[in-house]
C-alpha cells in the first residue's frame, strides 16, 4: 500500500492559523509580535528566503523589519545593527539570513543576537537548552520535523530513528529531539560507511544531506516514516529531496514530499518561535 503523505504545506496553514490568532490577542493588548530579517550581500537564494520569511510575517499579523547591507558591510557594523536591534522593544525576534560573507564570523554573530530574541534557536546557549532539556528556542527546521511526525499521531517512544546527517541546524538537534521524544536515534554521516544497514532497520527516517537519491526505496523499511529535509535540483532543475520520493512512497508508511513537506514548516516554526518570543516578554 503507497505511503500516506505528510503535508507541510496543509499543517503549516493550521499552525500559522493559530499563530495569526494569538498575534492578534497580542495585538489586542497594545504588543505586535515583531521579527527583524538581516540580510548582508547578494545571494540570490537567500533574497528568496528572506522574502518569504517577511511575507509570512505580514500574513499572520506580525510587525516585521528587513535590513538589507551590502556585501561590504564589515562584521563590527553589523554587530552594532544587531546590538541595536537587540535593545529595540518592538522587535522580539532576529533572524540573519546564512550564509554571510567571508569576512564576517557567522559564530560571533549568532552570538550577539540576545537570547530572547534568538528565534532560529542557533546560539550555543539555545544549543545547550535543547541538549540539557531546558525550554528554549529550537532550530525551525528539526522542530518542523517533529511537529510533521507528531501530526500523524505516530509514538516515537522506543522506536528506532535513523538521522542522515549531523549538521549544527538540522541533523544534530534533529537527532536531539527524537532522543527527547524517547526513540533510540542513530546518526549517520558521510563517514558512514554502510548507510543502507543503517536505514534498513529505522522505524523513522530523517534525510538531511543535499544530495538527491540519497535514500532509495530499497533502503527503506516497509511502513517506515521518512522525513526528507534535502533541498536539490533534479536533471530538469525541478525542485526534489533527498529521498528517491517516487519509488519510495511505495514502501513507506509516511512520507514527506519536496515540495510541500518539511520546506513550509520551516518558516512556520519561525513563526511558532517569535510568537512564544512576544508571548514571554
Ligand atoms: P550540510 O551542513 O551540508 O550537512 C549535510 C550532512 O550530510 C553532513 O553532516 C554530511 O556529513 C552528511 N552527508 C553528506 N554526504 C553523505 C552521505 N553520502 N551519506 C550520509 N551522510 C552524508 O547540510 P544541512 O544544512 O544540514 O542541509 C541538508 C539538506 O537539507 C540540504 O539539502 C539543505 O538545502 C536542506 N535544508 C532544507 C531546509 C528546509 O527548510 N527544507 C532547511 C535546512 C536545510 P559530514 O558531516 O560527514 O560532512
Amino acid at each position: 500500500m503507497p505511503a500516506q503523505l505528510i503535508s507541510g504545506t496543509q499543517l503549516s496553514q493550521s499552525l500559522r492559523a493559530d499563530v495569526a490568532k494569538r498575534a492578534a490577542a497580542l495585538a489586542a493588548r497594545g504588543k505586535q509580535p515583531g521579527l527583524a530579517v538581516i540580510l548582508v550581500g547578494d545571494d540570490p537564494a537567500s533574497h528568496v528566503y528572506v522574502r518569504n520569511k517577511v511575507k509570512a510575517c505580514a500574513d499572520v499579523g506580525f510587525h516585521s523589519v528587513f535590513e538589507k547591507y551590502e556585501s561590504t558591510l564589515s562584521e563590527a557594523e553589523l554587530l552594532k545593527k544587531i546590538d541595536a536591534l537587540n535593545r529595540d522593544p518592538l522587535i522580539h525576534g532576529i533572524l540573519v539570513q546564512m550564509p554571510l560573507p567571508k569576512h564576517i564570523d557567522p559564530h560571533k554573530v549568532i552570538e550577539s543576537i540576545a537570547t530572547n530574541k534568538d528565534v532560529d534557536g542557533y546560539s550555543v546557549l539555545s544549543a545547550g537548552e535543547l541538549l540539557t532539556g531546558l525550554p528554549g528556542f529550537r532550530p525551525c527546521t528539526p522542530y518542523g520535523c517533529m511537529k510533521l511526525i507528531e501530526s500523524t499521531g505516530y509514538d516515537l517512544r522506543g522506536k528506532h530513528a535513523v538521522v542522515v546527517g549531523r549538521s549544527n541546524t538540522v541533523g544534530k538537534p534533529m537527532a536531539l529531539l527524537l532522543l527527547q521524544a524517547n526513540a533510540t536515534v542513530t546518526i549517520c554521516h558521510s563517514g558512514t560507511p554502510d548507510l543502507a544497514y543503517h536505514t534498513r532497520q529505522a522505524d523513522v527516517i530523517v534525510a538531511a544531506v543535499g544530495r538527491r537519491n540519497t535514500v532509495t526505496a530499497d533502503m527503506i523499511k516497509p511502513g517506515a516514516v521518512v522525513i526528507d529535509v534535502g533541498m536539490n535540483r533534479d536533471d530538469n532543475g525541478k525542485l526534489c529531496g533527498d529521498v528517491d520520493f517516487a519509488n519510495a512512497k511505495e514502501v513507506a508508511g509516511y512520507i514527506t514530499p519536496v515540495p510541500g513537506g518539511v520546506g513550509p514548516m520551516t518558516i512556520t516554526m519561525l513563526l511558532v518561535n517569535t510568537i512564544e518570543a512576544a508571548e514571554r516578554t
